[in-house]
């Protein structure tokens, strides 16, 4: 391509929020042999929901859940967002005297009513959130989360979690001071164009793989429903720039498209890093129609 055309391209990318770094990226994409996507964000929408909530003990439902969302009040992560969302609209039902009263509050108000404060919080990449809630322990988070502290899930929940997983779901786990509690089933719908574009990218002839920090059953039924057959989960963020420089050895050249969020150094290893917005995954679009 010649400075202008590869100019015009990257102005065309940005303006459907594709961020193109450098020209030679562009010259590269002309040879793809394998794309990899990441899950969350990029083939989802990223807009996750709380279709689930389910306490194992004696613990109240309304009491678990302004736990949860206690814990990850801090946490910047799409599936912390679903769980705040989640107990916000369950109390704003449960717990207001009136429509009325409640009109007149912010969310933000009506959030710090209820909320109970967390001390010492940390948050854990690939794994979930931790902290101290009334000077006890507070995990949320996945199963590899709960084992590296020593909190056995209980038969149960554990089939309970893998009817969740299977149908596509992510299963987050709680657990407080040292006991599983319940757990949280959450969706993350693909794209509207997610499938299509996979598709389009395969009769080029490229081959698409998923990466996601996500489990093994979930990532797997995402993956069905999108058309992606070479799937790699539960890979840590740092994991995924491993898997593209695997991909490399051969030769083969490797393009990341990711959302940015925690795929910066898988977008930076791969040979043409795309980070897309939210909306739509349009460079691949571009790269089908017009290059
Ligand atoms: P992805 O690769 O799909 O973008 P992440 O690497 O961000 O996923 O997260 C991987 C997994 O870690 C999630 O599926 C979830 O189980 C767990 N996790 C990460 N952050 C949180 C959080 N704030 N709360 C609960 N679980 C979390
Ligand atoms: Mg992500």
């Amino acid at each position: 391509a010649t400075p202008t055309a590869v100019m015009v391209a990257t102005g065309v990318g940005a303006s459907h929020g594709v961020l193109i770094k450098g020209g030679d990226a562009l010259e590269r994409a002309q040879n793809v042999h394998y794309v990899i996507f990441d899950k969350t964000g990029t083939l989802t929408q990223g807009k996750a929901a709380v279709t689930t909530a389910k306490v194992f003990t004696e613990m109240e439902l309304a009491d678990f859940l302004t736990l949860v969302a206690s814990a990850e009040a801090s946490s910047e992560h799409p599936l912390a967002r679903a769980i705040l969302d989640y107990a916000y609209h369950y109390h704003f039902f449960d717990k207001l005297p009136s429509v009325e009263g409640a009109a007149k509050q912010s969310r933000e108000e009506i959030l710090s009513e209820w909320l109970l404060e967390a001390i010492e919080f940390s948050a854990l990449p690939g794994r979930g959130v931790q902290c101290l809630i009334n000077e006890k322990k507070v995990l949320v988070g996945n199963r590899a989360l709960l084992a590296e502290n020593g909190v056995p899930v209980p038969t149960e929940a554990e089939n309970f979690l893998i009817d969740l997983e299977v149908n596509g779901k992510t299963g987050i786990l709680v657990a407080y001071d040292g006991s599983f509690v319940g757990l949280l089933g959450i969706a993350d719908p693909l794209k509207r164009e997610a499938a299509v574009v996979v598709e389009g990218i395969k009769k080029l002839g490229v081959h698409p793989v998923m990466v996601t920090g996500d489990n093994w059953r979930t990532a797997q039924a995402v993956a069905k429903e999108v058309g992606i057959e070479d799937v790699r989960a539960e890979v840590m963020p740092a994991g995924k720039a491993d898997v593209i420089r695997s991909l490399q050895k051969d030769g083969s050249i490797v393009a990341m498209v990711g959302d940015g969020i925690n795929d910066s150094p898988a977008l930076a290893a791969a040979d043409v890093g795309m980070a897309i917005g939210l909306e739509r995954i349009s460079l691949l679009k571009l790269r089908t129609t017009s290059w």
